[in-house]
């Protein structure tokens, strides 16, 4: 009892979540109502037609066809099929539009989740709200919602006419419903069961699916296709059972129904046959009950699916809230003027798990105008500090503070503006070259401003080299560009940013000694007379900057110039010695 009690609870809450969800995407109540309008002025159009049908065919039985009457009846079918076409095209509009406005809503909220929401949850899985889950919605208010509507008003309609065409026929039909209900009930429930757990099934197979994909080239060089095979044999083996397991049910329910229909119509037909014959009732008569018979059936089999699809929307109504429930990124309220003040990280430790500890009580100080690197072992949490500058995560304590501000409280786009990062694992969107260079400017360049920026980052050379230049495709669906490459693309794309803060993530992976050159004089560029922070992989980088971080462990052991540590740090020195060739 108390499940049940919980489970209405529960459903109602949701109910009102999804209510919820319909004003976001802004539903337009007065097109719903006149789209319900038009369809019951379609229904009640379907309604009088088998009337007209008695009648002609009555007429006809007797003493020829009424000119009226044809007309009305041909009315009566225009009218229905304008009502009909109209209400389905408002309704779209409505559900189209609704889903828009909620979608547009959606992606900009997801756009602005912190780095963590996105740690937490797959993409595929993020990217199905969106797409999927957004469309159940729809398909319930532009399609189910007026089919049950009108199903009702039609079935209403349909048996008071039946009763009062013929009520003693009428009434042999009612047996036979709640005797099919009876035996259907059970089996429906089931197979509602068991149609929910497909979509899961689904949504669990298509996620796999969608990283294998992703990591296609580590399955093929670890010759993974096999163990993958299975896992998702597995998977579509696991699907087909419960794509029986509904073959099972719908065995016994559709010819327990067909047998029902077919009973009733033989009743119908044999009793109402007998009727006829007996004057009792008019040949007219007989064909308007059959084919009130229809529309009191048809609707049953929309409501069914209007069932099961108002189901799934309240799973798709929890799944959407769960994202418009998560709390974006804070955003500041100060506007930075100007980065001429030092930087300063007080006493920070960060965790990503609330576990680990992976910086450990950090504090040190960047000077406007000056170049900073830091060095250290693979794992000790260099990346993590620029990752806390950048804001993608925040302090688990202390703080990091700008000319004694919390950069927490500074408006947010306006200090990822100010900052140039060149991340890791250089990051290369689809699209040309030349987009790749301007991505998320907010100014206009001109060519020559973009080509400058590439001549200043050692890209210009190769990209002229590129078959279509400047305008070369590249990323997923274009031309790959090797590791060096992508790495000057990004210093160029900082460059045309002109930050006043750059981060630099030196990549990890072996450069071919031309690049590594080249990268070398991309970066003397960019750094100078700028606050640069870099990762520092390569001994040529940390020779000439003003001051060296080791990082250690979540802790930084050592701070000097590099003549300086190579006297005070035996790791520094270890780390000279292996020209620095770690992560
Ligand atoms: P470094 O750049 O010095 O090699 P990182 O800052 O990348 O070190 O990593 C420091 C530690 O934090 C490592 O143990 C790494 O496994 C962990 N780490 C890095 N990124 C994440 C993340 N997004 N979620 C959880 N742990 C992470
Ligand atoms: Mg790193």
């Amino acid at each position: 009892m108390f499940d049940m009690d919980e489970k209405m609870h529960e459903e109602r809450a949701s109910l009102s979540l999804f209510f919820r969800l319909l004003k976001l995407g802004n539903l337009k109540t007065g097109l719903v109502i006149a789209g319900l309008f038009l369809g019951i002025i379609e229904t009640i159009a379907g309604l009088i037609i088998p009337l007209f049908t008695r009648d002609l065919i009555d007429q006809w039985a007797l003493d020829g066809l009424d000119g009226n009457n044809i007309i009305l009846f041909i009315a009566a079918f225009i009218l229905q099929t304008i009502a009909g076409g109209f209400s389905f095209y408002l309704m779209t509009y409505v559900g189209e539009s609704m889903v828009a406005n909620l979608r547009g809503h959606l992606w900009g909220h997801v756009l602005h989740l912190p780095i963590p929401y996105f740690d937490r949850n797959e993409s595929g899985a993020i990217m199905s709200r969106l797409t999927q889950d957004t469309s159940i919605i729809k398909s319930l208010v532009s399609e189910h919602f007026v089919n049950v509507f009108n199903g009702l008003i039609s079935v209403v309609g349909a048996i008071i006419l039946l009763f009062l065409i013929d009520w003693k026929i009428t009434l042999f039909i009612f047996l036979a419903v709640p005797v099919t209900m009876l035996i259907i009930q059970p089996l429906g429930k089931q197979m509602f069961k068991i149609s929910l757990r497909t979509q899961d099934e689904l949504a669990k197979f298509s996620g796999h699916l969608g990283r294998v994909l992703q990591d296609i080239r580590l399955v093929k060089s670890f010759s993974a296709q096999e163990i993958e095979r299975e896992e998702g044999k597995k998977e579509i083996q696991s699907l087909m059972r419960y794509g029986l397991r509904e073959a099972k049910i719908y065995a016994v329910i559709s010819p327990i129904i067909t047998t029902v229909i077919l009973l009733v119509i033989v009743i119908v037909v044999g009793y109402g046959g007998a009727r006829v014959a007996s004057g009792q009732i008019s040949a007219g008569s007989l064909v308007a009950i059959i084919i009130y018979l229809f529309q009191v059936v048809m609707p049953f089999t929309m409501m069914a699916s209007f069932f099961t699809t108002f189901q799934k929307s309240l799973g798709a109504t929890k799944r959407i809230t769960e994202i418009l429930e998560e709390r974006v990124e804070t955003k500041g309220f100060l506007q930075i003027d100007d980065f001429q003040k030092p930087l300063k990280f007080e006493e920070v430790s960060f965790s990503y798990d609330g576990e680990i500890q992976v910086l450990n009580q950090i504090s040190f100080t960047v000077e406007p105008g000056k170049n900073y690197a830091f060095v250290g072992p693979s794992g000790g949490g260099k990346t993590t500090i620029f990752s806390l500058i950048e804001r993608f995560y925040r302090p688990t304590e202390g703080r990091i503070t700008i000319g004694g501000e919390d950069i927490e409280n500074i408006d947010l786009s306006s200090w990822r503006d100010s900052i140039g990062y060149v991340s890791q694992e250089i990051p290369i969107i689809s699209g040309t070259v030349k987009e790749n260079i301007c991505y998320g400017l907010k100014r206009e360049v001109s060519d020559e401003e973009i080509e400058d920026a590439a001549r200043l980052a050692h890209a210009h050379e190769f990209i002229e080299k590129l078959p279509l230049g400047y305008g070369t495709e590249v990323g997923e669906r274009g031309i790959k560009l090797s590791g060096g490459q992508r790495q000057r693309i990004a210093i160029a794309r900082a460059i045309l940013k002109n930050p006043r803060l750059l981060l630099l993530d030196e990549a990890t992976s072996n450069l071919d000694s031309e690049s590594e050159v080249h990268i070398q004089k991309a970066l003397e560029n960019v750094m100078k007379g700028r606050t640069t922070l870099i990762i520092a992989h390569r001994l040529s980088t940390v020779t000439d900057v003003d001051t060296i971080f080791v990082v250690e462990k979540g802790q930084i052991t050592a701070v000097g110039t590099h003549n300086g540590l190579l006297e005070s740090s035996p790791l520094y020195r270890k780390l000279v010695q292996h020209q620095f060739q770690v992560g």
